[in-house]
């Protein structure tokens, strides 16, 4: 349904979205994992035809999003991270603006904009002012748009950012039914939030594709993710020998170290890191091969699964750096009323 290929977007010297290649099949919910300013906003506002890449391409249903952007937009619904709601109008209003720019008049409008109300349950509040609305309100107009035109595609930037835990809650069901008609593709930094809605999950971080897999098996591939390191005075065979003889241990990767030692990284499957590491040391000493040095280190996963738990990312926590400067000198920051 979609072929992102090689995707890359730079500002000026920094790279925000660092060459991603994924595919996403019909029929499914696909959750972007992340870390603030991981790329997720940014690889979402390409594909949907917001934004230009640097490098690489988005196919949706067969059609270039850069080269056949009408037949590729087509295809799919879009809510923002700040969806364009004019607040001043009420709901129906709104979806009918929104729903006559996406090319639909007359009978087939009316009975879409019905449709859209009844799916995300707007009916009590559709002739109120959307700027009178709670939250999550807003964010159903926000999705209703994106449903309007019955796209294949729905896709939904952070659809649950800012809400209180009921209306979370509703959101997400709300999104769990829509993947049974549509292909849905939501980003959320909160790993419970798309273990429990997405069946897969896409692990976006510093612009790169981490991991891309069911989210049962990301637990098992978060705490995979354990290497021992270790330099033996050693000769390669021997080293093979004597770690084949090991049975949680069976990746290994040797290069030449200093002075004739060989420096061997070992990947875990399973098993507790201390354990293989007492295990590696006695395997050694009973062959009379010292071991120069030995450390347990977690890769790249697990750091992102530290980052997205405790939260702020290093770019999050410079921008709120920046955002304290720009406040206490005085600058005008309110960014709401949009
Ligand atoms: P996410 O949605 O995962 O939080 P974004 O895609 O919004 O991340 O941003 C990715 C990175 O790109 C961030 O570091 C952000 O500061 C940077 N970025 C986004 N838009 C711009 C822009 N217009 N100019 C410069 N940097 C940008
Ligand atoms: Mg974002």
């Amino acid at each position: 349904m979609i072929t992102v290929e090689h995707l890359t977007k730079r500002y000026g010297d920094f790279t925000a979205v660092n060459d991603l290649s994924f595919e996403i099949e019909e029929g499914h919910v696909y959750g972007f994992l992340g870390p603030n300013g991981a790329g997720k906003s940014t690889t979402m506002n390409i594909m949907t035809g917001c934004l230009s890449a640097t490098e690489g391409h988005v196919r949706i249903g067969g059609h270039d999003i850069f080269e056949e952007p009408d037949q590729a937009k087509r295809l799919i619904g879009y809510l923002p991270e700040q969806p364009p709601l004019y607040l001043n109008e009420t709901p129906m209003e709104y979806l009918r603006f929104v729903g006559e720019a996406k090319g639909i008049r007359g009978q087939k409008l009316s009975e879409q904009i019905a449709d859209v109300i009844e799916q995300t349950r707007l009916k009590e509040v559709q002739n109120r002012l959307i700027g009178k609305l709670s939250k999550g309100y807003k964010q159903r107009v926000g999705i209703a748009q994106a449903l309007l035109g019955s796209p294949k595609v729905i896709i939904l930037d952070e659809p649950t950012v800012g809400l209180d835990p009921i209306q979370i809650i509703e959101i997400r069901d709300l999104v769990r039914q829509l993947g049974q008609e549509h292909t849905v593709i939501l980003s959320s930094h909160i790993l419970s939030e798309v273990q429990a809605i997405c069946e897969k999950v896409l692990i976006i971080a510093r612009g790169k594709l981490m991991a891309f897999d069911k989210p049962e098996n990301l637990e098992r591939l978060l705490m995979a993710s354990n290497t021992v390191s270790f330099v033996a005075e050693a000769e390669a065979d021997e080293i093979e020998n004597i770690l084949s003889g090991l049975d949680p241990v069976s990746h290994w990767q040797m290069e030449p170290f200093e002075k004739g030692s060989i420096r061997v990284e070992v990947q875990m499957e399973d098993g507790d890191v201390q354990d293989v590491c007492r295990s590696i040391f006695l395997a050694f000493a009973e062959q009379k091969r010292p071991l120069l040095e030995l450390t347990s280190k977690k890769a790249n996963l697990e750091d992102v699964f530290i980052e997205l738990t405790e939260g702020e990312s290093v770019q999050m926590q410079e921008a709120r750096a920046q955002y304290d400067i720009l406040e206490e000198s005085g600058v005008q920051t309110d960014d709401s009323g949009v």
